[in-house]
């Protein structure tokens, strides 16, 4: 494989019912960066049936060409096209990077392109940074300049893996929702666009889908909530969540969790907030009766402002709490909402 063949950093751009996935926005902001460092540019990966409508804003959020496949065959999710799809582009134009979102739709085509392309995939990936590889020279291991170091937690979170892939092309990485930052929209911004037709013969026959079941859920989801009012194992009870409802209620708020309350089935698991629930940025979060620990703070340490109410004042959560309140939270939340509620 000669390696200098392959350029740019390509990002696959999720959308489902022509909306196109946070995490993607998200993604083609870390491509800028990227891009930089290697001095190449930012291509969007546009798959789907009618999607051309969303190429202006891929061009606003940093993609300066789009490929688009626009088929009736990708009108829906189903593996076998959108694999055959990406993994066509990726042989034809050979990019350098390739960036999924790991969600459930990337998740399952990541590691299938990857392995039909014959490249690795690091899964998860909460940091992406260009490097020398290895970052210190070992005996008898050159340095290689310029490759994607790909980080992500390990061992159930408590070390941090920085991987490469030196010696295949592209170098691939599905990536944490809410990890990266998308670009300030740029309102007049163009992209080239490439239409390309793998052909999709072979690859629309094996999976058929009859009905598309909408989720029937009517709350916002914890990860574009603005303020999030995080409840622990510290709550006490399923039944004691009306208190941290009422705050939410009252300051515009949505409710999440840690993983303690969802083991416990107090909440469903897409409250969860932490390493192995959703990354969250909101502008306020408030963590009540949560300790803190490493695996949740994963989740929630990019939030602006992180206030804690634990009644253990040596609570791991103070740490990287900017206000803290130390007591029982039946007593603080009640009064915290009136006097919140009346602002
Ligand atoms: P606890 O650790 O039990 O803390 C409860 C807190 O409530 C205590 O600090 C206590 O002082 C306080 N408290 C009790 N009563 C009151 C009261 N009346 N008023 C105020 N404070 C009170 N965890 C996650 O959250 N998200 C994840 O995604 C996640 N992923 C994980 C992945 C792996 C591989 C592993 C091994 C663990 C993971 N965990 C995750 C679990 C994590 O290690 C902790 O066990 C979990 O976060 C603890 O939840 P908690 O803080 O609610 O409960």
């Amino acid at each position: 494989m000669n390696l200098n063949e392959y350029k740019g950093v390509y990002v696959y751009v999720q959308q489902v019912d022509n909306k196109i996935d946070g995490v993607a926005l998200e993604l083609l902001g870390k491509a800028r960066d990227l891009a930089k460092d290697l001095d190449t540019d930012v291509t969007a990966v546009l798959l789907g049936s009618d999607v051309k409508g969303l190429v202006k804003k891929l061009a606003q959020y940093g993609a300066d060409k789009v490929i688009l496949v626009d088929d009736p065959a990708l009108k829906d999710y189903r593996t076998e096209p959108y694999t055959h799809a990406l993994a066509s582009i990726i042989n034809e134009f050979k990019p350098e990077i390739v960036l999924v979102g790991a969600t459930a739709i990337g998740r399952d085509l990541g590691p299938l392109v990857s392995a039909r392309v014959q490249t690795g995939l690091t899964a998860d990936c909460t940091q992406l940074d260009i490097g020398d590889f290895p970052i210190k020279p070992m005996m008898g291991k050159e340095q290689q300049h310029n490759q994607l170091l790909m980080t992500r937690p390990a061992f159930g979170g408590n070390t941090i893996a920085t991987i490469a892939c030196p010696d295949n092309r592209p170098q691939m990485a599905t990536v944490r929702p809410g990890v990266m930052q998308k670009i300030e929209k740029i309102a007049d911004a163009e992209a080239e666009v490439i239409a390309y037709n793998p052909g999709f013969e072979e690859n629309n026959k094996y999976v058929e889908i009859v009905d598309v079941v909408k989720s029937l859920s009517n709350t916002v989801d914890i990860m574009d909530a603005n303020i999030l009012v995080s409840g622990g194992r510290g709550v006490g009870g399923p039944e004691n969540f009306y208190i941290l409802e009422e705050l939410a209620k009252a300051i515009g708020g949505e409710v999440s969790c840690s993983r303690a309350v969802v083991d416990a089935g107090w909440k469903p698991k897409d409250l969860q907030v932490g390493q192995t629930g959703k990354t969250v940025r909101p502008n306020v979060y408030f963590a009540i009766g949560i300790s803190g620990a490493i695996q949740h703070v994963a989740g929630m340490e990019e939030a602006d402002i992180i206030i804690a109410i634990n009644k253990d004042e040596t609570a791991p959560i103070f740490d990287v709490a900017d206000y803290g309140i130390v007591g029982d939270y039946k007593q603080i939340v009640p009064t915290l909402a009136k006097s919140l509620e009346s602002i």
